[in-house]
């Protein structure tokens, strides 16, 4: 028997995908190839770095001039508002029908805002993976000496290049595999906010970020220092990290209540750590706080050569058990910590019972 459909079927849903992903070896030669074929236009704003624009940044320019592409190359450095500002300024002189990243987290991340500002293309090429933002539409700029997730947009390529990559500080890739490890974290923070009835799940965001995560569960003990074998099996992740956030139009695939941790550490001026870092351990606290086993996460960490210890991450005990608490706090989004506030004195046992303090 067929029923009658009485109500208006109004579900909606975008998903942002860029149209060239790349990765491996020897793919930035194909930079100038890649914005004549997506037809990106004819002026390029390169956004680079110091020692990036020597690495990659000149080639990338000639590159794209000998296919006709007029480049205007700015050379910037932290991902910080003031430094958005010049690039903005820069651009808005030179009116740019793309903007190309070439360079680690910092120079992406610039790139990305700078392109959603002045309603240009997005290009990532990272030079380094040291975190998932090489390939999401989230950016992460300083404001007051504080880290906020700005929405930027989806590149429209991401050129990975494991042969440039795998030569960037081993420190960063495994940052950025410690950033994808957490989002086991994160996707158990999501489902806490769902059952909560405070968001709706993206099954295929979903998928992607836990692909993503446990691919470098696996790995873990496979990636060695300046191998690009090793290179190549931790950045496809990284980049699936980034569309999954994509595909959910928002960081929530990626970023829970170890993020918000991590937050709470920058915003304490604890330590001298790497986002991924401050993720991996935030990812051991904030498991066990969801009462999961945290240990394989540890473990996991340890062979990726991350700390896993207040200590390895140059802050404090009393550092460690303030921006557990502060963490609740750093933005609006609903975690385990929600679910189940902690006090000081809980925080500590937790700190401790995980061997982080
Ligand atoms: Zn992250």
């Amino acid at each position: 028997m067929v029923h009658m459909i009485t109500e208006h079927f109004t579900k909606a849903k975008s998903m942002v995908f860029p149209r060239e992903v790349l990765a491996g070896h020897g793919v930035m030669s194909s930079a100038g190839d890649i914005c004549v074929s997506l037809g990106l236009g004819e002026k390029a704003l390169l956004v680079t770095g110091g020692r990036t624009s020597s690495i990659a940044g000149r080639r990338v320019k000639r590159l794209l001039e000998r296919k006709s592409i007029e480049v205007r190359m700015e050379r910037t450095g932290a991902a910080t508002e003031a430094n958005l500002d010049k690039l903005f300024a820069s651009a808005s002189s030179f009116s740019p029908d793309m903007v190309i990243g070439v360079g680690g987290g910092s120079k992406i991340d610039l790139a990305k805002m700078t392109a959603r500002r002045c309603g240009a293309s997005f290009v990532s090429i990272p030079t380094s993976a040291s975190h998932d933002g090489i390939s999401s539409p989230v950016a992460s700029i300083k404001r007051d000496g504080v880290s906020c997730s700005l929405d930027g947009v989806m590149p429209m390529a991401i050129l990975a290049d494991t042969e440039v990559i795998s030569r960037a500080p081993y420190r960063m890739l495994a940052a950025g595999c410690a950033d994808v490890l957490s989002n086991s974290t994160a996707l158990r923070d999501w489902e806490i906010a769902a059952e909560a009835g405070r968001e709706g799940m993206s099954t295929t965001a979903y998928v992607l970020s836990r692909y993503a995560g446990e691919s470098i569960m696996r790995d873990a003990g496979r990636i060695r220092r300046y191998d690009e074998t090793s290179t190549w099996l931790a950045v496809r992740p990284i980049i699936a990290s980034g569309l999954a956030m994509g595909v959910a139009g928002s960081s929530r695939p990626a970023s829970g209540s170890e993020h918000l941790f991590s937050h709470a550490l920058d915003s304490l001026r604890a330590g001298n750590a790497m986002h991924g870092e401050q993720c991996g351990v935030g990812a051991i606290l904030m498991t066990a706080r969801q009462g999961r086993d945290w240990k394989p996460i540890a473990a996991a960490l340890k062979k990726l050569g991350c700390p896993t210890t207040a200590r390895g991450l140059g802050a404090s005990d009393e550092q460690i058990v303030e921006a557990l608490l502060r963490a609740r706090d750093m933005r609006e989004r609903y975690t385990v910590l929600d679910r189940k506030p902690l006090t000081r004195r809980s925080a500590l046992a937790l700190a401790r019972r995980t061997g982080v303090i």
